[in-house]
């Protein structure tokens, strides 16, 4: 009875494609015409239509527009995961990261996986069950890193502070001093609050405590200085889709010498296959050993693109980028001030120059100014994330989209809805 009515909503759902019909290519019409099928789900209407994906300005904190260089490294043809071109394209990969992280470090390699594949990756590896975590929590992501160490079973501690809150080396040094953690979490660019954190000095705190830094520059890279080596972070990774202007789906992570004596000394053996550093770094080719083994198949044409990016950034230099971040955020706050808004981050120095935070303007729904200005501009701004929604709204203007023309874009974008979205008017 059942079967029986498969089939014949089946043949309805069939008949319903009747209308398609027309433009659709031959053979799959004389598939769709034959009258006894096998299948009981039909080809959806959906996939017979072409791929749609719309040009749009993202002007939010990420991902951010992608250069035609790096798109068309990406749509080179596939070669296989194991050929010798696709290892020396890794040790690319790896020599910019360490370039791009200011590194030496030789556990230094891409997730196959978005941002939050290297938070996982590095606490998985770095932390045991039962051993105490330390989490600086002044927006969302402290706070996802926190829960990432909860439920592998460490004893995570949190110092909180609201959103665009900073930690200063004195506080961070008396909690580890109390909590004797194993691992300490630092967010540089958080995205949510738009704070570039402050990082001298505390590499060194943590080191004095045997305690390894591990810090996200997800937001930051390419946009705000970092030196892995020089301020002693021992565990740091990054996102694709950020100022290094590659798709998203990849992440470069490096471990320094301490990381890995605790990581390749465990008791226990970290609780994800796919994350385990003693497998990626043979994938990687760091772990001295002659062979490269199957470990699973990479994202080829991520690592294409990604390693287009990074030869971006290494042509036009770290410096020269990250002056040109701070520069054109400065033209913004200028721009931004001058339509009478209220930057989030009081202190310049603080500011992440790749995301800049507005206070939401008194008498506005930020919803509809998004809306708005996506609708009319076809400019992507977005509100805050986690602790910061309601309280800001974030405008990232990074690496190809680091050009004064976008930013001027952006501040006409929020002069009309500013003036066509007050709420008084509705
Ligand atoms: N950390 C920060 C600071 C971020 O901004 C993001 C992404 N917005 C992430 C981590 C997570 O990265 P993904 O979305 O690529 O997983």
């Amino acid at each position: 009875m059942q079967r029986a009515l498969f089939r014949r909503s089946a043949q309805l759902a069939h008949q319903s494609l009747e209308g398609c019909l027309v433009a659709r290519s031959a053979p799959v019409a004389q598939r769709q015409e034959r009258p006894m099928s096998s299948v009981t789900v039909p080809p959806p209407a959906c996939m017979l239509r072409p791929l749609e994906a719309p040009l749009r300005h993202l002007f939010g904190p990420g991902p951010s527009n992608v250069p035609p260089r790096v798109l068309a490294a990406g749509g080179r043809p596939i070669i296989g995961h194991l050929h010798p071109e696709m290892y020396e394209i890794m040790n690319d990969i790896k020599k910019g990261i360490q370039y791009a992280f200011q590194t030496e470090n030789n556990m230094t390699i891409a997730m196959s996986g978005s941002g939050h594949a290297a938070m996982e990756c590095a606490v998985f590896n770095t932390v045991e069950p039962g051993e105490n975590v330390l989490v600086a929590v002044n927006g969302i992501w402290g706070e996802r890193v926190a829960e990432i160490a909860e439920r592998m079973g460490a004893n995570v501690h949190r110092m909180v502070k609201s959103p665009g809150g900073y930690f200063s080396n004195k506080e961070i040094e008396q909690v580890i001093e109390k909590h004797k953690p194993v691992l300490f979490f630092l967010t540089h660019g958080e995205s949510s609050a738009g704070l570039c954190h402050p990082m001298d000095g505390i590499g060194d705190i943590c080191r004095k405590h045997d305690c390894l830094f591990l810090v996200d520059t997800v937001a930051s890279l390419g946009a705000a200085p970092i030196f892995m080596d020089q301020q002693n972070i021992d565990i740091l990774y990054t996102g694709s889709q950020k100022a290094l202007n590659a798709p998203p789906g990849t992440a470069p992570i490096s471990f320094n010498e301490r990381a890995c004596q605790k990581m390749f000394n465990r008791k226990t053996k970290p609780v994800s296959y796919l994350f385990d550093m003693t497998h990626l770094s043979n994938y990687w080719g760091c772990d001295g050993k002659p062979a490269r083994v199957y470990h699973h198949t990479g994202p080829v044409s991520g690592f294409f693109a990604l390693r287009e990016s990074l030869a971006i950034l290494a042509e036009s230099g770290l410096e020269a980028s990250w002056k040109k971040h701070k520069e054109l955020a400065a033209y913004l706050y200028r721009g931004l001030e001058g339509l009478g808004l209220k930057l989030f981050i009081p202190d310049r120095d603080l500011r992440l120059p790749s995301v800049t935070t507005i206070a939401i303007p008194e008498g506005y729904d930020w919803r509809e100014m998004l809306m708005y200005i996506m609708k009319n501009h076809n400019i992507e701004m977005t509100g805050g994330l986690g602790p910061s929604i309601g309280m800001v709204m974030r405008i990232g203007l990074m690496g190809y989209n680091c050009e004064k023309y976008k930013a001027d874009m952006a501040l006409h974008a929020l002069a009309d809805a500013l003036k066509n979205c007050k709420k008084s008017k509705a």
